[in-house]
């Protein structure tokens, strides 16, 4: 049976709790809302499914794959798609040709209050929940066995998510259902945890004496693609745009431990089809971007990721790529470097809780003003000396 003594070693995928034929596993959340599985030794009967099916390692299935990806620049055709969704709308595209052929589309949404959940569509208004980046890791609940059910019904079935959603999935479904599923995955900086989004939420909620009724991770229609502000919508209509999330994301000091040795970050992805902010397409040519609203970088993984591109093209403008190291961002190089402080944080966080990590750690005390002021001292006390010439 799966037993996590290291909690790296686990990406929270439920691929173990769906193939267990004996309900012996509840994936249990951490003191950060992320979740592992926890075996009910009563329950289990000791056949292995769990170990065997767990696909959170180098040996993740990549026999499907072409040897090195077919790397694209593309931007959907309708403005309007790009302009709500987080690069270059090529999920849009790619889940509409499944929509229309009576398909199924899974990918991260909300449920409750902006908790973010992963979730079943079949119709263009579902599905456009899942457009844009939710930097937060999704619950995936039962969605594995709902997948399976739906590609025994005989239906075409697209999932997007993380590659570790993916390659989870992947793993669980097997080679025989495997033919009428697309998966499409993001390239992936790491997830942060559901409990810190849900606290900020509340924190802002009770700084504002009022409810938030929207929210929007990245926004770019106020601040463009490269920008990073995450906005937030209240009831009475006020918008208020903080960095304290952003900052905490790019301190890599809330994500999940397994993000710190993901096997997933290179060119063998474990889907389809891979998605990803084209960062570097002034490299390509001078006009793919130059008005910021975005630009999706797509890898086609496998022939039938390319089957689906061929087809589903017609909606996107497309650029092909020859040299793929023309694309390669940090993430598809080398995981995400854990902050040295990320145990701190979790340990302050399970003590006291959301505010005091927020001001500790992130832009909202004293501490943050005081590193400001050292970083613009330093600076300033550089640019002094190379001009004295010392
Ligand atoms: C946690 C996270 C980390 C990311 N890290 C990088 C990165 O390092 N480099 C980079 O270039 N891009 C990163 N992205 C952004 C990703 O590249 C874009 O979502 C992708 O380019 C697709 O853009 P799009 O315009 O085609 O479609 P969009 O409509 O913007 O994409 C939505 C897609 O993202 C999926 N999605 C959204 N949130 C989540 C979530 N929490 N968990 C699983 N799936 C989710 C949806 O299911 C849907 O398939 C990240 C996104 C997330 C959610
Ligand atoms: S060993 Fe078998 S029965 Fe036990 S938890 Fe794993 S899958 Fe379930
Ligand atoms: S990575 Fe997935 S399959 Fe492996 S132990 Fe964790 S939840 Fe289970
Ligand atoms: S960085 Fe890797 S382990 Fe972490 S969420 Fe992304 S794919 Fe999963």
């Amino acid at each position: 049976m799966i037993r996590i003594t290291d909690p790296s070693q686990c990406c929270g995928c439920t691929a173990c709790a769906s193939v267990c034929p004996h309900d012996a596993i509840t994936m249990q959340p951490d003191v950060m809302g992320f979740l592992y599985p926890s075996v009910d030794s009563e329950k289990c009967i000791d056949c292995g499914l769990c170990e065997k099916v767990c696909a959170f390692n180098g040996n993740y299935d990549k026999s499907l794959n072409l040897p090195l990806p077919e790397a694209y620049a593309a931007r959907h055709k309708e403005m309007q798609e790009v302009e709500t969704s987080r690069s270059g709308a090529a999920f849009i595209a790619i889940s509409d040709w499944v929509l229309q052929n009576d398909g199924v589309v899974y990918g991260a949404g909300y449920a409750d209050h902006f908790r973010v959940v992963h979730k079943r569509a079949t119709t263009k208004d579902e599905r456009d929940e899942f457009k844009g980046s939710k930097y937060v890791q999704s619950y995936l609940g039962h969605v594995f066995k709902q997948v399976k059910r739906d590609l025994k019904d005989g239906k075409i079935v697209l999932f997007s998510g993380t590659p570790c959603q993916t390659s989870g999935l992947n793993s669980y479904i097997g080679r025989r259902l495997r033919e009428n599923l697309y998966l499409v995955d993001i390239v992936c900086h790491g997830v942060p945890a559901p409990y810190l989004w849900r606290d900020y939420l509340a924190y802002l909620e009770k700084k504002q004496g009022d409810r938030i009724c929207w929210v929007n991770f990245r926004d770019k229609q106020e601040f463009g693609w490269t920008a990073h502000h995450e906005t937030f919508t209240f009831s009475d209509k006020s918008k208020m745009s903080t960095n304290t999330y952003t900052d905490l994301f790019y301190q890599h000091i809330m994500f999940r431990k397994s993000c710190a040795i993901c096997p997933f970050t290179n060119v063998h992805r474990p889907s389809d089809i891979t998605l990803a902010d084209f960062w570097g397409w002034e490299k390509l040519s001078p006009d793919l971007n130059n008005d910021d609203k975005g630009l999706s970088l797509v890898f086609v993984n496998s022939d039938k990721g390319k089957r689906l591109f061929e087809v589903v093209k017609c909606d996107l403008n497309v650029y092909r790529v020859d040299d793929i190291d023309l694309c390669l961002q940090p993430n598809l190089r080398h995981p995400s470097i854990p902050h040295p402080k990320r145990n701190d944080f979790e340990r302050d966080y399970a003590k006291h809780g959301f505010e005091y990590v927020a001001k500790k750690y992130g832009d909202m005390g004293w501490r943050y003003k005081l590193r400001i002021l050292k970083r613009k001292a330093g600076t300033a006390k550089r640019l002094f000396l190379k001009k004295m010439g010392i």
